[in-house]
């Protein structure tokens, strides 16, 4: 579905991603892996122009999106990409005066510029998805950790994306809300979803994506399906940082 091709990346002479591929497929789920420093967070970002990259390029393969990152990027192709990748952060970034409700329809009925009920429908729909049924007119503040987190995957799917970026989704939560975030991200995982998550959950890795990146220090140390990344590490690095985590 996409191609990733020689993501560069620096702040202020300090290269943080120096040369990143990535292909996924249509339905695939990939993680990202590696210590704390090594590039994950800027690359899932650079994906979705959150941080522009000094030079790579993004490749949509039925040829609808090309994205040569050493160029001028247009408002318009930025928007283009934003519409077709949807972000999951870590601190959920809800907007704290709106409701559940309102958090998930902004997308669609800022951005996307659809129809207040038709969007309020599906909305509705997406927070009963995520077991929020009932808590669509509470506000943040009124909600768990892991209630934020739900309302902000239902608000990434609203936009109906290409593809989910999810940023260390689990990592803000309270250890005793991790789970009910990671059961939905589970089941997106079994309806096809396409996605990209970074995450410290190895289990989690294990268990639902199909494909393991591991980095280090901004190069793609190690890549391979999960169960052989796990099961059969290729590499020093990677065979030490396993050993660390388990
Ligand atoms: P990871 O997600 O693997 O922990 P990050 O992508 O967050 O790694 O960070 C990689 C490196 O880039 C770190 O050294 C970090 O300090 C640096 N970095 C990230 N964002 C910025 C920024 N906006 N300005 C300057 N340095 C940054």
């Amino acid at each position: 579905m996409l191609d990733i091709k020689n993501i560069h990346k620096h702040f202020k002479g300090n290269e943080v991603l120096k040369g990143i591929d990535l292909s996924i497929e249509k339905g695939e789920v990939v993680a990202i892996l590696g210590p704390s420093g090594s590039g994950k967070t800027t690359f899932l970002r650079c994906l979705n122009l959150l941080e522009q990259p000094d030079q790579g390029a993004l490749h949509f393969t039925d040829g609808s999106l090309d994205i040569n990152f050493a160029e001028k990027i247009t408002k318009a192709k930025e928007l283009q990409l934003r519409r077709r990748s949807s972000m999951v952060f870590q601190q959920y970034n809800l907007f704290p005066h709106r409701t559940a409700l309102e958090n998930v329809m902004e997308g669609p009925v800022v951005v996307q510029k659809k129809s207040v009920a038709e969007v309020r429908e599906r909305a509705l729909k997406l927070l009963a998805k995520v077991g929020l049924q009932d808590k669509a007119d509470l506000y943040p503040s009124q909600l768990s950790g892991g209630q934020q987190q739900r309302v902000g995957i239902a608000r990434a799917l609203a936009v109906e994306p290409d593809l989910i970026l999810l940023d260390e989704p689990t990592s803000a939560l309270d250890p005793e809300w991790v789970g009910e975030v990671l059961q939905v991200l589970k089941m997106l995982a079994a309806e096809g979803w396409t996605m990209i998550i970074v995450t410290h959950e190895m289990q989690f890795a294990k268990d639902v994506a199909d494909t393991i990146v591991f980095m280090d220090g901004g190069v793609v140390v190690e890549k391979n399906n999960a169960k052989d990344f796990f099961d059969r590490p290729q590499q020093e690095r990677t065979k030490q940082f396993l050993m660390q985590t388990k």
